[in-house]
């Protein structure tokens, strides 16, 4: 048999390996050894390995015998994740299906883990699926986080009617309703948070309103009142401070053409939807009290 390199071997299995997988396919304890001595490889624990370049959260779950689970799960999935602000400090988040073992990891402030238990089966250096980040989120972050999340798996085709069928019968109750609340077109979780905040007030949107002589607008509440969510920031400083002046300009030009047509425009930023909503709704509400939602 030809000499296989511990990485490239391990790389064909995933992030994470055991040593009787790499040896499976054709790497000597010898190589492994000395990928590991190189840093080529990482060594997790006793007999799992790991590529140099894994996730740390995929490592750190994979030293407690488990997966990454969560929100932390979900980012590394792609889904949107709500941005809470704690993340920094919060417990790490273990998923270890239902018949996993939990072992010490033996890093030095990690003493609280959060662990789920939530059925399936753990596979070292695998996240766990979709619908069981969902479920993960939702018991852990709440409503808003797992909406978000839940629309954005939506939108990428993540979930089978088979797995929306699983997440059903584990939901919490009162968030069982979500799931058919919920739509496979929203652009952002931006977006999915401002239709679950205002549906939970009684106001009802359209999405992605396409206005001639405008162009696309966020939200449109009623006949004529326009809100837009300026997305999170996509651009670095710079960039932001070179764009800003014209994005301005640009923002203004939208809103004046949209008021020649009759329409009220009310515009806000990501910090302002997700840290400060109350002011938002109040402003909202102001509005629609004022009939400025409707066709004079
Ligand atoms: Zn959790
Ligand atoms: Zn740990």
């Amino acid at each position: 048999m030809s000499f296989v390199h511990a990485a490239t071997a391990l790389r064909t299995i995933g992030p994470v390996a055991r040593t009787h997988e790499l040896r499976a396919r054709g790497v000597t304890q010898r190589e492994i050894a000395r990928a590991a001595a190189t840093g080529e490889i990482r060594r997790v624990r006793q007999g799992v390995y790991a590529l140099a370049d894994a996730s740390d959260a995929m490592i750190h779950a994979a030293e407690h015998g488990g997966a990454p689970a969560c929100q932390e799960a979900g980012r590394l999935h792609s889904l949107w994740v709500l941005d809470t602000g704690d993340e920094k400090n919060a417990p790490f988040h273990l998923w270890l299906g239902t018949a996993g073992d939990r072992r010490p990891c033996g890093r030095r402030g990690c003493s609280d883990v959060t662990v789920h238990w939530d059925a399936g089966t753990v596979a070292l250096g695998r996240l766990p699926p979709v619908e069981n980040v969902l479920l993960q989120i939702a018991v852990c972050a709440g409503e808003e986080a797992f909406f978000v999340a839940l629309e954005s798996g939506l939108r990428q085709s993540r979930l089978s009617a088979r797995a929306l069928d699983w997440l059903g019968w584990r939901l919490p109750t009162s968030m069982r309703r979500l799931l058919a609340f919920a739509r496979s077109d929203a652009d952002s979780g931006l977006e999915s948070l401002v239709r679950l905040r205002l549906h939970r007030v009684g106001i009802a949107v359209r999405t992605q309103v396409q206005i001639d002589g405008v162009g696309e607008v966020d939200f449109v509440i009623g006949d004529r009142l326009i809100v837009e969510a300026d997305g999170k920031e996509n651009h670095d400083d710079t960039e932001k401070a070179r764009e800003g002046g014209s994005r301005r300009h640009k923002d203004l030009l939208r809103d004046a053409r949209a008021a020649a047509l009759g329409y009220e425009t009310l515009r806000f930023d990501y910090a302002m939807i997700v840290h400060d909503w109350p002011t938002v709704e109040a402003a909202i509400l102001a509005k629609v009290a004022a009939g400025a939602h409707l066709r004079a």
